[in-house]
Formats: structure tokens, C-alpha cells, sequence
């Protein structure tokens, strides 16, 4: 434990954030990297607890005290040594991960948590900048041939600890950059795409091939990979979106959250705005929210990346409706620390400016006489419990109609794309249509699954978290034995975390 009155001394601080008024004239990150001295301060609070509940409650097991201590003791090396053995991509969650172990902290209980996720973040910078990351490449070959569908951090973890162990790694991916929805969901203002780049340099300088524009079962074929490579994971994500069904639903005007911010993502980086991955033209070219009003259906967090896309596109305004009541501003009794505590989280897409209404149904969308939507209906409803079940009933009067030319989906997503590659692969699904797969390992023995792909829409440090355990089974697979790191098993890991 670094500074044992530490966490009496000093009060929880978080990065400092670009002001509102400047950061949504563009798409830079809105947060800012710690600086040494509050990065030591903040790791100074670290009580270095007998049980660090932090730990457990982190899906990759990270060692937190052990890197709090020393960051305190401003050993950067080692620091970045003990968070580099569990996180292959502390930067990544380390910008963008809700930090279940923050919410688990010991500290919690009657103080502000430790500030974990911003120390992570100030460590990976600091082991970039001083040059401690470099290409490690294995000892040896094994001579094995493994190939990874998909590059989202589920596939890129995977491939990181497969090419560890000695294997012969290729990552196919459809898209024309890698990275997955870090790549082509997440907004830069929350993740700097320079971040991948750097990331997936080193990657491929350790001996891993990546091939872009490789739609497996389109221009790849699928029974091609099980004859040429000797292990096939697929860490394709779950990509089915759910749709929303009502009246008026064919007008124009109304698209998923998905095609609205990969197309942003893909305008930042000068790339082709109105392409699918497939290369086809979107049917509705370039969607853009300027001068609209916008209305995002879906209260969750994709939902809220609209929020912030559409304010820097210069919406006339901007709404977010929720289907569930709103949920309590501190903790709720159901999730007592150190569960991931169910309340109200305001992004700072929200703090920019939106505005929130929940317990919404939308009833229909409203079109002009040229197909163009022009309002939505929506009303009220009351949620109550009856025998057990929470239920809900539309308050009689609350019907009304507000405008809107731009209506955005963002309801989650359902389960991966099931026609093409994986029925081809013949792999079964669970009964929520994800693939199915008993320590990764699906029917095929050769085919193993992680990520989204196989636990359904879930977190980036999940995807980690099952891209590492995946390679784990691959290894043992291939070898019979596997020396790469397993995880602790923690109660706390085995909550859900959904990514709406
Ligand atoms: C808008 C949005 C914002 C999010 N923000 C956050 C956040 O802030 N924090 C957080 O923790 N989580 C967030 N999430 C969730 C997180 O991004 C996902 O849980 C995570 O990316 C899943 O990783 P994955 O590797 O399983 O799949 P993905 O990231 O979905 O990657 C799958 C990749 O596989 C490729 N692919 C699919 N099929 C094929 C094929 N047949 N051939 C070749 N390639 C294929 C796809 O093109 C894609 O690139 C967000 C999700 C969305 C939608
Ligand atoms: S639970 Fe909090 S205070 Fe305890 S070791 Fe982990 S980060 Fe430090």
C-alpha cells in the first residue's frame, strides 16, 4: 500500500473534459489522460485492501491494488507489466469501459471509489510514451495455423494471445479497417481511432496477419478456412439490431443508431461515408442530423452515442426516449455494493445536451404526402407490479404527436447474422440464437467462439475477457496443454453487463 492515509487525505478526482461549448465543434476525445501528479494521487486512495472485491469485480481479473501501488511509487514499468498481464488493451478500457471494478471498490462503501478506469488509462500512455510497449514476439512456432473472424477486441485479444503461445494467426475481417465497433460503433470523441492504429501496428509486427475487405462466406470462403487453418474462432459480434415494428415504420427518415454512427466514424477518417461493409451503397446515402429533430429511440448508451453525434452534426434538437421507467438517481436497493449498481448514468453526450424522457411507447411514425417522416406518436405508460411481474399500462390521455425528421434505432441488438458463414460452419445456437459454444468450443471441435458473437451484445471488457479465454481453449486444443494466463473466477464476473 503506497500512502496508507491516502484515501483519507485525498478526495476522488476524475480526468479533466474538453468544455461542452468546444467539444462539440468536433470529434476530438472529449476526456484527458491524468496528469503524473494526480495519476499518483489518485493511486494513493488505493487501500490495497485484504480482499480486493475490485479485482473480482473486474471480467478480466485485473491486479488493481498491485498497479496502484506502483504507480504511487512511480514505477511505470512495472506498473504497465501487472496491468499488461490480464487487459492486452488497457487503452481501450481504459477510455471506454463503465468500470464494473470501480463500482465493486472497497472504498465505495462510504467514499467515492478509487478512480481505477483513469489510472489504467494513465498507465498504457505512459508505458507508450516512455517505449516499454513493443513487439514481443513468441519464443517459438508451433507450426499451427489458426484464423480469427473478426477484429473487434474480442478478435484482436484473441489473436494477441494465440500469436503469444507460438501460433500462426490470420484475423479475416469484412470491414475495410480493423477494430470492430471500436472501429466502426464507438464515436471518436469517445475513442481516437490513432489509438487502434497504434495498437494493431504492434500487433502485426509481432507476426499477425490481417486481412481487411475479407467477408467470410461472401468473398472468403467459409469450408476454405476449415481446410487451411488447423483452429477457426469466430468473434463476429452480434449484429442482428432490433427493429421496431409500428406503423409508418417504411418512411423515410427513420434508420438504425448503427448505419447513423459508423457512417460518422467513417467521415472522420476520410473514408467512403455511405458504403456497408459489403461495399454496397446504402439505400438512404449520407444520414446527417443537421437542422433536424431528432429523436432516438432506445435510452441506453448506443442511444446516447446518437446523442452526441447528432448535437455535433447541429440538430435543431435532440431527444432520447426509453421505453423503462427512469431509474433511481443513487443506487438501487436491488444492487447493493459491490453489484453493478442499477441508477441513472448521465454521459457526457447528455451533459451536451438532450433531452431524456422515459416510460415512452412510440406508437407510430407520422409521414408528409412524399413518404418523408414528419412526427412520432407516442404516450405515456405507467409501470407497475402485478404478481411478481412488472408490467406496464399507456396512461389514457397521453397520446400526442411531436415532431420529427429524423428517427434514430437504438434498442440493442438481438444476436449475430446467422445465415451465411455460421450456418455454413453448421454451428448451434442458444436459445437467444447466439453461438453456442461450451468453453468456447462449439460443435465443430475445430471452431471455437467469443466475444459478443457467442455471449450476445455485451461489453469491450468482456470481449477481452472472452477473446483471451477463447485462445486459452484454442491453445489447449492444439497443444493439450496451454500456458497462457486463466482467469480468476469471480461471482462478480458472472453478472451481466448489457450494452444497449
Ligand atoms: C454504438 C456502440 C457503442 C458502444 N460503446 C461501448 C462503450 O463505450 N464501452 C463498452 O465497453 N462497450 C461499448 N459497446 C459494446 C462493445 O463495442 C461490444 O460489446 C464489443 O465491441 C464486442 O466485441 P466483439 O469483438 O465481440 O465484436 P465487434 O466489436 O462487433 O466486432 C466484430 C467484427 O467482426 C466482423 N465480422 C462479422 N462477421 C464477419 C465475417 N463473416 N467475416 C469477416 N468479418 C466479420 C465485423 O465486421 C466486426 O468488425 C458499444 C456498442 C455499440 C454498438
Ligand atoms: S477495492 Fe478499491 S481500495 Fe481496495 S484494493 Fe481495490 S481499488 Fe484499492
Amino acid at each position: 500500500m503506497g500512502k496508507p492515509t491516502g484515501f483519507l487525505e485525498f478526495t476522488r478526482e476524475l480526468p479533466e473534459k474538453r468544455k461542452k461549448e468546444e467539444r462539440v465543434k468536433d470529434y476530438n476525445e472529449i476526456e484527458k489522460t491524468f496528469s503524473t501528479e494526480l495519476a499518483e494521487k489518485q493511486a494513493a486512495r488505493c487501500m490495497n485492501c485484504g480482499v480486493p472485491f475490485c479485482h473480482n469485480g473486474c471480467p478480466l481479473g485485473n491486479i488493481i491494488p498491485e498497479f496502484n501501488d506502483a504507480v504511487y511509487a512511480q514505477d511505470w514499468a512495472l506498473a504497465y507489466e501487472i496491468l499488461a498481464s490480464t487487459n492486452n488493451f488497457p487503452e481501450f478500457t481504459g477510455r471506454i469501459c463503465p468500470a464494473p471494478c470501480e463500482s465493486s471498490c472497497v472504498l465505495g462503501i462510504n467514499k467515492p471509489p478509487v478512480t481505477i478506469e483513469a489510472i489504467e488509462r494513465y498507465i498504457i500512455e505512459t508505458a507508450f510514451e516512455k517505449g516499454y510497449v513493443q513487439p514481443n514476439l513468441p519464443k517459438f512456432r508451433t507450426g499451427k495455423k489458426v484464423a480469427v473472424i473478426g477484429s473487434g477486441p474480442a478478435g484482436l485479444a484473441a489473436a494477441a494471445q494465440l500469436n503469444k503461445a507460438g501460433h500462426l494467426v490470420t484475423v479475416f475481417e469484412r470491414a475495410d479497417a480493423v477494430g470492430g465497433l471500436l472501429r466502426y460503433g464507438i464515436p471518436d470523441f469517445k475513442l481516437d481511432k490513432k489509438v487502434i492504429d497504434r495498437r494493431v501496428e504492434v500487433m502485426e509486427a509481432e507476426g499477425i496477419t490481417f486481412k481487411t475487405n475479407a467477408n467470410v462466406g461472401v468473398n472468403v470462403r467459409t469450408k476454405a478456412l476449415l481446410e487451411e487453418f488447423d483452429a477457426v474462432v469466430l468473434s463476429g459480434g452480434s449484429t442482428v439490431a432490433r427493429d421496431l415494428p409500428i406503423p409508418g415504420r417504411n418512411l423515410k427518415g427513420i434508420y438504425p443508431a448503427m448505419e447513423f454512427l459508423s457512417q460518422q466514424n467513417k467521415r472522420v477518417a476520410n473514408r467512403p461515408v455511405a458504403v456497408d461493409h459489403r461495399g454496397v451503397n446504402y439505400e438512404n446515402g449520407e444520414l446527417l442530423a443537421t437542422g433536424k429533430n431528432v429523436i432516438v429511440i432506445g435510452g441506453g448508451d448506443t442511444g446516447s452515442d446518437c446523442v452526441g453525434t447528432s448535437n455535433r452534426h447541429g440538430a435543431n434538437s435532440v431527444t432520447q426516449i426509453e421505453l423503462m421507467p427512469m431509474p433511481p438517481k443513487e443506487r438501487a436497493e436491488s444492487t447493493p455494493w459491490p453489484h453493478w449498481p442499477m441508477m441513472l448514468r448521465t454521459s457526457t453526450s447528455h451533459e451536451e445536451g438532450c433531452n431524456r424522457h422515459w416510460a415512452i411507447q412510440t406508437k407510430e411514425f407520422v409521414g408528409d404526402e412524399n413518404g418523408n417522416l414528419k412526427a412520432i406518436k407516442l404516450v405515456d405508460l405507467e409501470w407497475k407490479v402485478e404478481n411478481g411481474r412488472s408490467i406496464f399500462v399507456e396512461v389514457a390521455g397521453s397520446e400526442r404527436e411531436i415532431p420529427c425528421e429524423l428517427a434514430l434505432l437504438a434498442m440493442g441488438f438481438l444476436h449475430p447474422q446467422q445465415e451465411g458463414m455460421l450456418n455454413e460452419l453448421g454451428v448451434e445456437y442458444d436459445e437467444r440464437g447466439n453461438v453456442k459454444a461450451q468453453n468456447y468450443q462449439t460443435n465443430n471441435v475445430k471452431v471455437f467462439a467469443a466475444g459478443d458473437m457467442r455471449r450476445g451484445q455485451s461489453l469491450v471488457v468482456w470481449a477481452i475477457s472472452e477473446g483471451r479465454e477463447a485462445a486459452r481453449a484454442v491453445d489447449e486444443y492444439l497443444m493439450g496443454h496451454s500456458e497462457l494466463e486463466a482467469k480468476a473466477v469471480s461471482m462478480l464476473n458472472a453478472q451481466k453487463f448489457d450494452f444497449a
